[in-house]
C-alpha cells in the first residue's frame, strides 16, 4: 500500500521503517504535518497516516476523497482532529491504535504531579550552579492526599492505581464507571464532588463536545484553593484563560501539562530562535509554578513500538480488507 506519512520525526521513521519490514508498504514520509495547504502531497497514495496535530477537517478530507485517498491511518488514539462524519460520509476508512502503552502517559503524568510538587527541576538548576540552599523547595506528601481522576479508561486507571500506590485517596468521575476500579478501592462521585474534593486532579478523558473546556471559570471555582491540575489527554480540556487568571488569584497552585489548546503551531518544532507569538503559552510559561513539556507522556520505546507494529498492521489489514474493527473509528460509534 501506498502511504503518505505525515509529521513525521526520525523517531518515527526509525519505528516505522523496523515495523515494516516484514511487511513492505511503500511509506514516503513527509516532515510537515497535514493541512489545506498541504493536502495535495497526497495525490496518488492509497493512505495517509498521521499524528496528533495533523488537521483532518471538512475541506480536508474533501481534498483527500478527491485524490482518491482510501484511507486515514492514525498513529495515535484520540481522534478528535478528525471530522469522522465527512470521512465516513465520503467512504474514507479511519483507523487508529486504540491502544500503546497506557502505563507511559500515566507515568508522565505523575512525573509532572512530582515534579511541580517536589521541585527537583529547580533543584537540579540550583545545585549546577552551587547553589545547595533549599529555601522555597518545600513540597507536601502524596500519602492521604484526594486525587480525582476525570476519565478511568486504560490510561485514568493506570494512573489511579499509580497514585493508591503512594497512599492517595483516588477518586473519579467517568461516564462510564469501571467496577474493577471500585473493587480496587476507587470511588466514583459526580464530576463536582471530585472538583470540590481534590488536592490533585488529573485529566484523561478525550476531548469530544462534553469535555470540550471541561475546566472553565465555573469548574475552576469549584475546586480547592492552591488545587494541583494536570493535564496529560488534550489540549482544549482546559480554558488557557480561565486557568491562567485561576493561577493569578492563587486559586489555581500548580499546573502540569503535555498538552495544550494551540500547540499545533508550537508542539514538535524548535522554535528556541523564533519569537512566540502565543501569549498565553508565554503567559503560562511565566509562572513558577506551571510545567510544561510538548506532548512527551506517550514517548518511551515501548509505545513507538506498539504504535508502529498497529500502524503497519492497520495497512496490512486494510488492503486485505479485514479491518481489526476495534482499531476503527466509525461515525455511528462516536454518537
Ligand atoms: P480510553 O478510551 O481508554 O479512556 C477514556 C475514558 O474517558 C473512558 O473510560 C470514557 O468512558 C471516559 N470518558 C468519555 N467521555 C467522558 C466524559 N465526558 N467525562 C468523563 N469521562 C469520559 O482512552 P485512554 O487510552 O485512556 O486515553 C485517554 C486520552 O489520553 C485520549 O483520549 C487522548 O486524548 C489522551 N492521550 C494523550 C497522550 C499524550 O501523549 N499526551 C497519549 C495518548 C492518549
Amino acid at each position: 500500500m501506498k502511504v503518505a506519512v505525515f509529521s513525521t520525526k526520525s523517531y518515527d521513521r526509525e519505528y516505522l521503517d523496523e515495523a515494516n519490514d516484514a511487511s513492505k508498504h511503500d511509506l514516503v514520509y513527509f516532515e510537515t504535518s497535514l493541512k489545506p495547504r498541504t493536502t495535495k502531497l497526497a495525490e496518488n497514495f492509497d493512505a495517509v497516516c498521521v499524528f496528533v496535530n495533523d488537521i483532518l477537517s471538512k475541506e480536508v478530507i474533501e481534498s483527500l476523497s478527491s485524490l482518491k485517498v482510501k484511507a486515514i491511518v492514525l498513529r495515535c488514539a484520540g481522534f478528535n482532529n478528525v471530522d469522522i462524519e465527512t470521512a465516513c460520509r465520503l467512504g474514507l476508512k479511519v483507523l487508529r491504535v486504540p491502544a500503546y502503552s497506557p502505563n507511559a502517559v500515566a507515568e508522565h503524568a505523575v512525573a509532572l504531579i512530582l515534579t511541580l510538587n517536589r521541585k527537583t527541576h529547580k533543584a537540579y538548576n540550583r545545585v549546577r550552579e552551587g547553589n545547595f540552599s533549599i529555601e522555597r523547595l518545600m513540597g507536601f506528601e502524596l500519602s492521604g492526599k484526594t486525587v480525582g481522576v476525570i476519565g478511568t479508561g486504560r490510561i485514568g486507571a493506570s494512573f489511579a492505581r499509580i497514585m493508591q500506590g503512594f497512599g492517595s485517596k483516588v477518586v473519579a468521575y467517568d461516564v462510564y464507571p469501571s467496577p474493577a476500579l471500585v473493587d480496587a478501592g476507587v470511588e466514583y462521585l459526580t464530576l463536582e464532588e471530585v472538583f470540590r474534593k481534590s488536592d490533585i486532579i488529573s485529566l484523561h478523558c478525550p476531548l469530544t463536545p462534553e469535555t470540550n473546556r471541561i475546566i472553565n471559570k465555573t469548574t475552576l471555582g469549584m475546586m480547592k484553593k492552591g488545587v494541583m491540575l494536570i493535564n496529560t489527554s488534550r489540549g482544549k480540556l482546559i480554558d488557557s484563560e480561565a486557568a491562567i487568571e485561576a493561577l493569578k488569584e492563587g486559586q489555581l497552585g500548580y499546573l502540569g501539562i503535555d498538552v495544550y489548546e494551540q500547540e499545533e503551531k508550537l508542539f514538535f518544532k524548535d522554535l528556541s530562535e523564533i519569537i512566540i507569538l502565543d501569549d498565553k503559552i508565554s503567559r503560562l510559561m511565566t509562572f513558577p509554578n506551571v510545567l510544561v513539556t510538548a506532548h512527551q507522556a506517550y514517548f518511551t520505546d515501548n509505545a513507538l513500538a506498539q504504535i508502529s507494529q498497529t500502524t503497519l498492521q492497520n495497512l496490512t489489514d486494510l488492503e486485505k480488507g479485514n479491518i481489526n474493527p476495534q482499531n476503527q473509528v466509525c461515525a455511528d460509534r462516536i454518537k
